[in-house]
């Protein structure tokens, strides 16, 4: 097949969902992708801030291949072994007392939900103008876009939205029936928007003050994106409850929600089907360890802050945070697309370009970016 052919047949059998890019993928290798007629791309939004280890990582795939070979689903009416041995992992490097998995970001949106209005016994949860987190019912009534939510409503009751970077915004919406404030740490969707420093740390103050629960949405910022393991870290303070996905599965679908001490379910009141699934936890434990072995999370902050200083110096609006780096121009997608021409990937948010690359780039990989920027 030729790239026409391949656009032309997911157009007709399938659901007209993404406004993709023209670019059939049929592999890919560390940094880089490679299309159907073999040509190639140097990845720089890493499947939506996923593939952390790059394409394929050797240690990845061993491991992917030994656990297939050994167990891949019972459900969780069974116990396996990989599903605790990831979640001891994940509370140890994340300081909260248990885990839940589940298959994506916003089904570990769902079980935060959930789980802050079952243990608070209150309904209202307030979240961030601009926020993201996610498509299903309840995250999509966290989430702020018209254009995701008008079409679908009504949605779920009880959600309040109130000014990102504004921590007073949040003590004034704060009432008697509210249960839970949900933030990004860094917003994503919305174009990269980096709080000012110390506006995590006040919210945290906030609700401890008054009694109400702190959901991060760590779906996009964990794992070492930031620069720092967590973006919580950055301010060290510890949310009640952490949703993480994204960069956690390496590429496999996983969603986890964890749970600081005190905070839980009781038997039966939430689960999964796939969610811990053998393969995918173990897999999932392999890239946390490459991440935190390679220093993944260290190098994110060096190479963004030369990547970032790079696009600065020539007075590119930019902004960012690790390899986390909003490049605003005149129209994303266009951008975007002159950068494919130059066989680079990104993606945009409106008319923002986002870069978020494979946590394993190096700084000759920026400079193949800002010489492609020179150009166009
Ligand atoms: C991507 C993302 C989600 C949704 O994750 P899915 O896996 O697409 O369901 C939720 N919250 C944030 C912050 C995200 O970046």
């Amino acid at each position: 097949m030729n790239p026409e052919e391949v656009f032309n047949l997911e157009s007709k059998v399938y659901a007209n969902t993404f406004r993709r890019l023209p670019v059939a993928v049929v592999r890919g290798k560390g940094m880089y992708c490679y299309g159907i007629n073999g040509e190639e791309y140097l990845d720089l939004f890493s499947g939506i801030a996923v593939n952390a280890l790059g394409h394929c990582h050797p240690k990845m795939i061993e491991e992917l291949i030994r656990q297939s070979n050994k167990l891949i689903h019972t459900s969780n009416w069974t116990y396996t072994l990989p599903q605790l041995e990831l979640a001891e992992l994940l509370t140890k490097t994340t300081g909260l007392e248990k885990a839940f998995f589940s298959n994506s970001g916003s089904e570990a949106v769902e079980t935060a939900v959930k789980l802050a209005r079952k243990v608070t016994g209150k309904k209202e949860i307030i979240a961030a103008e601009n926020a993201f987190h996610g498509r299903t019912m309840g995250s999509l009534s966290l989430t702020w876009s018209r254009k995701y939510r008008e079409k679908f409503e009504p949605l779920v009751p009880g959600m309040k939205f109130v000014k990102y970077n504004d921590a007073k915004a949040v003590e004034d919406a704060i009432g008697e029936d509210t249960a839970a404030v949900i933030l990004e740490p860094v917003q994503n969707e919305a174009g990269i928007i980096i709080p000012s420093k110390g506006y995590l740390k006040e919210v945290r103050k906030i609700t401890e003050k008054k009694g109400v629960l702190l959901i991060l949405d760590e779906a996009a910022t964990g794992f070492g994106r930031t620069g720092k393991m967590f973006g919580f870290q950055h301010e060290n303070i510890k949310p009640d409850i952490l949703c993480l996905a994204k960069a956690l599965g390496g590429g496999l679908p996983i969603g986890a929600t964890l749970l600081r001490k005190g905070l839980d379910f009781e038997k039966g009141e939430h689960g999964s089907t796939f969610g811990g699934n053998p393969l995918v936890c173990a897999t999932a434990k392999t890239v946390v360890e490459v991440i935190m072995e390679e220093r993944l999370a260290e190098n994110a902050g060096k190479v963004g802050r030369y990547l970032l200083d790079r696009l600065l110096y020539r007075n590119l609006k930019a902004r960012g945070i690790g390899l986390m780096v909003g490049l605003d121009v005149e129209d994303g997608r266009e951008t975007v697309l002159k950068l494919i021409e130059k066989n680079i990937l990104t993606i945009y948010s409106g008319s923002t370009v986002r870069i978020l690359p494979p946590l394993i780039m190096e700084e000759e990989h920026a400079d193949r970016l800002l010489e492609a920027l020179d150009e166009i």
